[in-house]
């Protein structure tokens, strides 16, 4: 098969750039992902409840009806979309070659490809991390940080960086105290963000302090949590409704690694405000390419911006 602009994955960025390419009437082919990256197609959204920060929907909308309704409108126009994960990719010379995990034999090409692969947040694996995911923890203060769970009750925050640092600081106007774990004896964030954060009478850093175990009450909301000295080894049981991860993000970026052009974290860089890569005819869009915002609608922008390119692009090797 051959299409003039494939959309590699299926968040808000890879749905966004299927609705313009395909009301640009360039047949777009999205290729959603089966579980790609441990997802699932529709992106991180659907791992969500209520998403409450997305203009348009004044009530809320839950993250996965959200996605299928992104989904649909893609369809509308006239996205191809084929629930298979692209596996391999050669972006060596155009057309693009690539083939996907349900039928790795056959070898597809394109003339434009969007990468809109996302990320996902690390976890830490710790005992009661599967059961209060969502019911307490989060991996993004700006996103849930405002849930009435988590207004004026402890929070607590893993990280020593600067999103550590910038979610604690968030947190501040929602927890009734925020504490920061940090497992070393230093901040790695920078000496204005920690200076700020050590400065804050609702926070409390905790140096050479890990969590070890996340419990929770009847209703199945997380209520404490374990911590843990990592000098003295003595563990304590304190009052937690919330517990926040900021211990980085994985960008599902090995499909092209070796190929575009990523910073030391794996990010895909690209023009600073374009979504062109590297290599022309290749575009990034989304969480890929984001390691600031990371949120439902940059990613939504930036996979409109893929698909005005793109289009550029094309007309530009037509004429
Ligand atoms: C729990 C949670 C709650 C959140 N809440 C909010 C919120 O309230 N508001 C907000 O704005 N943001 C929120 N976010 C952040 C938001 O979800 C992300 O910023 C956004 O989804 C990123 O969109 P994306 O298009 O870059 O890709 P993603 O949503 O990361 O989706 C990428 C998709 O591509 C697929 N994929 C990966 N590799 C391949 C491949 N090789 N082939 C095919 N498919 C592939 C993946 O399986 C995945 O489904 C939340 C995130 C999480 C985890």
């Amino acid at each position: 098969m051959h299409s003039k602009v494939v959309v590699i994955g299926s968040g808000p960025a890879a749905h966004t750039a299927a609705i313009y390419l395909a009301r640009a009437e360039l047949k777009p082919v999205l290729y959603e992902g089966f579980m790609a990256n441990g997802t699932a197609a529709g992106g991180q959204l659907t791992t969500t409840t209520e998403v409450e920060n997305y203009p348009g929907f004044p009530k809320g909308i839950m993250g996965q009806e959200m996605m299928d309704n992104m989904r649909a409108q893609s369809e509308r126009f006239g996205t191809e979309i084929i629930t298979d994960t692209v596996t391999k990719l050669d972006l060596s010379s155009r057309p693009f070659r690539y083939s996907t995990e349900f039928a790795p034999e056959e070898t597809h090409t394109a003339d434009a490809v969007v990468i809109a692969t996302g990320a996902s947040a690390r976890r830490l694996n710790l005992p009661g991390e599967e059961k209060y995911w969502q019911n307490g923890i989060s991996a993004c203060a700006v996103c849930d940080g405002a849930l009435p769970i988590f207004r004026n009750k402890p929070l607590y925050v893993i990280g020593g960086g600067d999103s550590a640092a910038e979610e604690a600081m968030f947190l501040t106007k929602y927890g009734s105290h925020v504490t920061v774990l940090v497992r070393r004896d230093v901040l790695r964030a920078s000496k204005t963000m920690a200076s700020r954060l050590l400065a804050h009478s609702k926070v409390t850093v905790r140096f050479h302090t890990k969590a070890t175990e996340i419990r929770g009450g009847a209703d199945g909301l997380m209520t404490h949590l374990v911590v843990q000295d990592a000098v003295s080894g003595k563990e304590e049981v304190v009052e937690a409704n919330g517990l926040f991860y900021a211990v980085g993000h994985d960008p599902a970026t090995a499909l092209v690694k070796g190929q575009l052009d990523m910073d030391a974290d794996g990010y895909i860089k690209t023009k600073p405000g374009t979504t062109f890569t590297n290599v022309e005819g290749v575009f990034a869009a989304g969480d890929v390419q984001d390691r600031r915002y990371r949120q439902a609608i940059t990613s939504a922008g930036t996979g409109c911006m893929a698909a005005l390119e793109a289009e550029q692009f094309l007309s530009e090797q037509e004429a």
